[in-house]
């Protein structure tokens, strides 16, 4: 089976073939949107996103779509960055300085990571969504150099390591991004 996976992060796409197979989906090929792909992410929610990045991918190539949204909720900040956890500074490091001096010597550090995905059918019709979250806390200083984003400043609940300095495969068993994959790919397989 051939989805196309809503996405202009290749990072996010090994991650999503790495927990495929952890699960023998080797018969899944995710491959990534033509170049033209740009969807316009306004929504409000997660979902919505996840909505919006399916539906433009499926406009463009007619085929089973998935997209994710996804983005880190400080408790402290007001569950943001949230939504904007791409756009909330112009670099990766930019914006895990931000969230850092945001957070500055607040007590509470409680923070959660979220995957919104959205299945659409070759027609376009929504099939399955569903949302994957994982808790920690937000680390005083950065650690950790595997992963991506606002992974060197999340420390995973119930371990003293940063997202960061866990191995791919150990990401992948507990993140937000791997909770809410396993949900899909366990409909589509009650599903076919
Ligand atoms: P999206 O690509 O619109 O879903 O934006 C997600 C943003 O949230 C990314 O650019 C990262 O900043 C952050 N994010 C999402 N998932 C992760 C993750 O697994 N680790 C670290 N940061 C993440």
């Amino acid at each position: 089976m051939k989805i196309v996976f809503a996405t202009g992060n290749p990072h996010k796409v090994e991650e999503l073939k790495a927990i495929a197979a952890s699960m023998g989906r080797d018969d899944i090929e995710f491959v990534l949107p033509p170049k033209d792909f740009n969807p316009v992410e306004d929504g409000e929610t997660f979902e919505e996103n996840s909505f919006i990045k399916a539906k433009e991918a499926n406009r463009l190539t007619k085929m089973i779509s998935l997209a994710d949204d996804s983005g880190l909720c400080v408790e402290a900040l007001d569950n943001g960055p949230g939504i904007h956890s791409a756009r909330y500074a112009d670099s990766a490091q930019a914006r895990i300085d931000k969230l850092l001096k945001a957070i500055n010597t607040n007590k509470n550090r409680k923070a959660k990571f979220v995957c919104a995905m959205t299945l659409l059918d070759e027609k376009g019709h929504i099939i399955f969504q569903t949302r994957g979250e994982c808790h920690g806390k937000i680390a005083k200083k950065q650690a950790g150099t595997h992963g991506f984003g606002y992974d060197p400043i999340f420390i995973v609940e119930n371990t003293q390591k940063t997202m960061a300095e866990l191995s791919e495969k150990d990401k992948n068993e507990i993140s937000h991004r791997g909770n809410a994959l396993r949900k899909v790919l366990h409909f589509l397989s009650t599903a076919n």
